[in-house]
């Protein structure tokens, strides 16, 4: 007699978390290559990240984004709203650039220059001058509270927080001038939205560099979770050499164990690479998405490597290819794809810069009137023009209006603007009935703006004029 298979529900079902729970990293510091080359880039951004705002060209702020004037200052160059596509081809560069660094040598944008990696680098830098080295602070953690432990987190909080505020006011400095909103702030006197938006970003690189660190890299970044499709077995990663590696064990000084020593790879199992590392992994198995690629494990393992008078370069940048007992190719189709585009989206955009008209005239028909009759029997149409000086010294323009002979202008024919002013007129276009009776109702002209000086023509736009059939 078959028998039918039953399952006890009767008991509580096990409750699996789907969490796990952080573990806090203790970072050992490390000296080597990459971690001077490391220093250089962190250097470069911070002096350009904190240094920026504080130069001036002319009278003006060099970088300076005027909200409420709704203009962009960068390095001599003003920027409107109607320039935003060229933010967007910006942006895309910037996706391309990426694209093409990631094939060719992996994440080296988050190891090097990516800004949570640099103010993160900068913070554990405080934590070990405050609380100690990797094994002091571990201590620390563990043990139970006194004025001494306590002294050293104050001062650990403290001084994160005087870093993450001066990271706030710069990021501030870029919209409303630093040079009075560094005084304004220490004397209590800024805008609601300029305390709020420093207090923002404040808690945040407090937070971000300060307590998440890895997690923001980990689970936050949607970079990292995408990254692997642009890597191929020729891109250059961080990677640890099994073959040589491999079988790892300690050494013992224990001669009866010396058959089993030789057999052993070049691997001590010393665990430095994970210690030194920012996310907490091991290399040694194999690519992970974690992986920020800083090459600190590099510098733990040579520094290991050196002591053992072995070889260096047990973990290395390599490729899968070259781990595989291949060549590393550096130039491929890919990568030569993603630089092309790059290199020619870079001479797109410069060229488009460089060719900006330095004016903006934007023309409004008055929309409540198609035409009107004046008491002289001319049709008249009315329209608002605005004009903005985009350059950078005040010009004298001349209005002409081509198109439809006979048309007059009633208004003003000549403004002078000052840099980055914009002035709105209103002009009235008047012509004889008879001209247009034998032409279409609506008739395609054109505004013509040239500069008053050299009577060169800065630029044109269409609009239309509209008359009586009869
Ligand atoms: S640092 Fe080098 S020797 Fe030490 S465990 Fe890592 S790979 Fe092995
Ligand atoms: S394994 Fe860790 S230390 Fe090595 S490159 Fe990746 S993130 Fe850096």
């Amino acid at each position: 007699m078959s028998k039918i298979p039953v399952k006890d529900i009767s008991k509580e079902p096990e409750m699996v978390s789907l969490y796990k729970k952080r573990e806090k990293i203790y970072v050992r510091e490390i000296h080597g290559l990459f971690q001077k080359l490391r220093s250089v880039s962190l250097w470069l951004l911070m002096l350009g990240y904190f240094g920026t705002p504080w130069l001036n060209l002319g009278e003006r702020q060099a970088v300076l984004f005027d909200l409420p004037a709704r203009q962009f200052h960068i390095w001599g160059m003003t920027f409107w709203p109607q320039d935003f596509m060229l933010l967007s081809w910006i942006l895309i560069i910037c996706a391309f650039g990426l694209f093409t660094i990631t094939n060719l040598a992996g994440r080296v944008w988050c190891g090097y220059t990516c800004p949570q990696s640099a103010w993160s680098f900068i913070f554990m830098w405080i934590e070990e001058r405050t609380e100690g080295t990797r094994n002091q602070r571990i201590k620390l953690d563990k043990a139970p509270n006194s004025i001494e432990k306590i002294r050293k987190k104050a001062l650990k909080h403290t001084m994160w927080l005087v870093v993450a505020a001066w990271t706030g006011i710069t990021f501030v400095g870029y919209f409303a001038p630093i040079r009075e909103l560094v005084p304004d702030f220490f004397m209590f006197d800024i805008s609601a939205w300029a305390f709020f938006w420093i207090g923002f970003f404040t808690v945040a690189t407090y937070i971000n560099a300060g307590w998440m660190r890895e997690q923001v890299c980990i689970y936050m970044c949607p970079y990292a979770r995408f990254q692997s499709v642009m890597y191929d077995s020729d891109t250059l990663a961080v990677s640890y050499d099994p073959n040589r590696g491999e079988p790892r064990g300690k050494r013992s000084k224990n001669k009866a164990k010396a058959a089993e020593q030789e057999a052993l790879g070049d691997c001590v199992d010393c665990s430095m690479c994970v210690q030194v590392c920012p996310t907490g992994i091991d290399i040694r198995d194999g690519l992970q998405y974690q992986c920020i690629g800083c090459a600190l494990c590099i510098d733990a393992c040579d520094d290991i490597m050196e002591k053992l008078d072995k070889p260096k370069g047990l973990i290395r940048y390599t490729t899968e290819n070259e781990l595989a007992g291949g060549k590393i190719h550096l130039m491929r189709p890919r990568l030569f794809g993603y630089s092309a585009a790059v290199f020619a989206m870079m001479g797109m955009l410069a060229f488009t810069i460089y060719d900006r008209t330095p004016f903006q005239l934007d023309i409004e028909r008055d929309r409540g009137r198609l035409y009107q009759m004046t008491v002289n029997d001319t049709v008249q149409n009315s329209y608002t023009l605005k004009l903005i000086n985009m350059s950078q010294e005040p010009k004298s323009y001349s209005l002409s209006v081509e198109g439809l002979d006979g048309l007059n202008i009633i208004g003003k024919t000549d403004f002078d603007l000052d840099v980055n002013q914009l002035k709105e007129v209103s002009i009235n276009l008047e012509i004889d009935p008879e001209v247009t009776k034998t032409k279409a109702s609506k008739t395609n002209i054109e505004f013509i703006i040239s500069e008053t000086a050299t009577g060169e023509e800065i630029t044109r736009e269409e609009s239309r004029f509209i008359a009586p059939r009869s």
